[in-house]
């Protein structure tokens, strides 16, 4: 069977290596040796200030919400996946869509400032498939009418634009290390933030507000990442340069052999140095999308359909038409890839879709 993807594990024994300092120190959790070394990693690694280790990738989404004081309206994709939109709703603010670049497939700028109103506190868009958003027209916007920026990065890890890791970029940003994600910890996640202030704040929020056993900074949730997800990550951090390499030559694998097909691919933004987390294909129609899915699926190949619905359309949300997303998300599928995918699954995979656009 080929799926989407498959998680990379470490060799078992790699991983229990680290898991033995956890063992030494009977320390599971509350921020032990393993957390505090894959913190310190990450930020030489990544090229960032700041960084909090988190239990999941959504929960960070939703602490910056709440530890900014967002309240209204929050400007943001409905191409992405849900826990964008339901995060926002969920921390009691209500998602105001703004539709997508065809291309880039990122929130379109030049689009956002008509859905400003005076309830407007935030803009939270997604750097989808770790393409990087207009980070330079978003936030002259964001100055121009004073609203926080968060960027889910969830895609991103490794991503870097102009130089700088994309993290860096926004007021917040955030990262998910799901088992499904490049880097991941089996569950886990990350938030960004170089706004010392700012990130204290949100660090007393990750650990149900506690400033000491006795004290209380204010209101809290519990978001710790424990001791086994960060060994899981640890275990890893040797094999991050194989991860890219490896993707990198299926992507452009896929990309050299479906050349004059008529489909499009992800546009890269200019100046971003790619992570190679995603190769979705976007077909013409979503009843060729459908047979493709369906030959595939017979031979035991199961692509997934990143991003669908377009999330305007879900049932909690009062319907608005977002015309480039909608189309886009009836049409996009992205095709197994990961480290291990070989030349013959891949060819597979390849004659497959070309047989079936003849
Ligand atoms: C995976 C993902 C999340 C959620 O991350 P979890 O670690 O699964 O909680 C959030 N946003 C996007 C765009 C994602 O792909």
């Amino acid at each position: 069977m080929i799926n989407v993807t498959r998680t990379f594990l470490p060799p078992q024994d790699e991983y229990n290596a680290v898991l033995k300092r956890a063992w030494d120190t009977n320390w599971l959790t509350n921020r032990g040796v393993l957390v505090a070394q894959l913190e310190t990693e990450l930020k030489a690694y990544l090229g960032v200030s700041n960084i909090i280790a988190m239990t999941n990738g959504t929960l960070p989404l939703q602490i910056a919400i709440k530890a900014l004081g967002l309240t209204g309206e929050i400007i943001t994709t409905p191409f992405s996946y849900v826990a964008t939109t339901s995060s926002i709703i969920w921390e009691g603010c209500m998602p105001v869509f703004v539709d997508i670049h065809p291309e880039y497939l990122t929130i379109d700028e030049t689009k956002i400032e008509a859905a400003i109103t005076p309830k407007t506190t935030a803009i939270l868009a997604t750097h989808v498939f770790g393409n990087p958003c207009d980070v330079e027209a978003i936030e002259a916007i964001a100055k121009k009418y004073h609203l926080k920026v968060i960027y889910d990065a969830a895609h991103c890890f490794g991503v870097t634009y102009k130089g700088l890791s994309i993290f860096n970029y926004g007021d917040v940003s955030t990262c998910s290390f799901h088992a499904t994600k490049l880097f991941h910890t089996g569950e886990g996640g990350a938030l960004f933030c170089n706004n010392k202030e700012w990130y204290d704040t949100f660090f007393y929020h990750h650990n149900f507000g506690h400033d000491g056993p006795l004290k209380f900074h204010g209101l809290g949730i519990n978001a710790k990442m424990s001791e086994m997800q960060a060994a899981m990550g640890l275990a890893l951090f040797p094999y991050l340069e194989t991860i890219f390499i490896e993707r990198k030559k299926v992507v452009n694998y896929y990309v050299n052999k479906l050349k004059g097909l008529n489909i499009s691919l992800l546009k890269i933004r200019a100046q971003t140095d790619w992570n190679y987390g995603y190769f979705p294909v976007i077909f013409k129609s979503e009843t060729e999308l459908l047979f493709v899915e369906k030959v595939l699926n017979a031979k035991q190949i199961f692509p997934r359909r990143y991003f669908y619905p377009s999330l305007n359309t879900l049932p909690y949300m009062d319907k608005k038409e977002m015309p480039v997303s909608e189309t886009v998300a009836s049409r996009i599928l992205c095709m197994p890839l990961y480290v291990g995918l070989d030349e013959s699954e891949l060819n597979t995979i390849i004659e497959i879709i070309k047989s079936c656009l003849k």
